[in-house]
């Protein structure tokens, strides 16, 4: 969750093809966020479950978590990856739950171990978050929450309020009609909803991912206290790696995450982007000369160190113009990059 390469989810773990061992969780760093408006260390923490349902019945185009679960987890390995994470808490003012599907799934996150996560991190932080699938939101279990904690919010993987989409592009079930609902959950009961949209899911063009990403936003703006854009990743054994491969997938340039964010920073909450693996051939980047500038204004924008992305400039802006423009006659979301490469454009 870094904004670059080397410390991304990927670098800690992720994705790895090796037998995960139940007993130990999967990552825990410290990373930077917002709180009541100021920077403060957020520790995170993913916990090894049994995984999502939905990525053993189909999964999302571009999830590759399914990797780091282990259908061996017991209640007591669960117990045993809390104690040792518990220990590496060092009083951050945020925690932030993860574990590759959904939290409130009780049979990914039994109630007993659930109640002790809320228990051990809403002593220890101001705000804890988690994540879950909207459809297991439920009144009681964002009550249990606050009953914890200060501070809860609750993130949710929404990706796309558009449902073509969703469909094809993401191919998640659920979409906004069920977020909206959820997200009305937790507010009646005093939480905060973190919403997610992805920046290029694949088979859309670089300008339909930036559209997309834009008018999702401004429909979920109503519901959501922070919107933080995803751009897609290419993670191990997923459909998007695939297609990458085969050359019909490029991760978006990191000059379209600064427009989507640009166009959105005019809504209500807060809006945010942490790039996953940015900068690498994986991850959204740009030439490789100007990535590690545009990651660290992407951090900053997000922890609203600057306003804009004024004042940055690069070569290579020409040709993320001229991929918007090209690929919409040609009908095709191709790795333009490498096509222009070739024809020495
Ligand atoms: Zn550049």
């Amino acid at each position: 969750m870094c904004s670059v390469g080397v410390s991304d989810s990927m670098g800690h773990e992720r994705g790895r093809h090796h037998k995960p061992d139940p007993r130990s969780f999967v990552s825990a760093w410290t990373e930077k966020d917002l709180l009541d408006g100021n920077v403060v260390d957020s520790f995170v923490v993913i916990f090894r479950t049994t995984g999502c349902y939905w990525a053993r019945s189909g999964g999302c185009s571009m999830c590759g978590y399914v990797f780091d679960t282990s259908l061996d987890v017991s209640e007591d390995d669960l117990m045993h990856q809390l104690n040792t994470a518990g220990e590496k808490h060092q009083g951050q003012p945020i925690t932030k739950i993860f574990n590759s599907g959904s939290f409130f799934d009780e049979h990914e996150v039994p109630p007993q171990f659930r109640k002790a996560v809320l228990k051990e991190f809403g002593g220890k932080s101001r705000k804890v978050l988690v994540e879950t699938l909207a459809p297991f939101t439920k009144k009681e279990l964002v009550e249990e929450a606050l009953s914890f904690c200060d501070k809860f919010e609750v993130a949710f993987g929404l990706e796309s309020a558009t449902p073509a989409v969703l469909m094809y592009s993401v191919n998640k079930p659920f979409g906004l009609e069920q977020h909206v609902k959820a997200a009305s959950i937790v507010h009646d009961c005093g939480g905060s909803v973190k919403t997610y949209l992805l920046v290029k899911p694949p088979f859309l063009t670089e300008r339909e991912a930036v559209e997309d990403a834009v008018t999702s936003a401004e429909k979920v703006a109503d519901c959501s206290d922070t919107i933080s854009f995803n751009p897609v990743n290419v993670q191990r054994g997923t459909l998007v790696e695939r297609l990458w491969r085969r050359g019909q997938f490029r991760p978006p340039w990191l000059w379209s995450v600064t427009e989507v964010l640009t166009r959105a920073r005019r809504l209500k909450p807060r809006v945010m982007s942490d790039p996953t693996a940015a900068g690498l051939p994986r991850g959204a980047h740009n030439c490789g000369e100007c990535d590690a500038t545009l990651a660290t204004a992407i951090r900053d924008f997000s922890l609203r160190l600057r306003q804009d992305f004024g004042g940055i400039d690069c070569e290579c802006v020409q040709r993320w113009l001229d991929t918007l423009e090209l690929e919409g006659p040609l009908q095709a979301s191709l790795n333009m990059d490498a096509l222009l490469d070739r024809m020495k454009w």
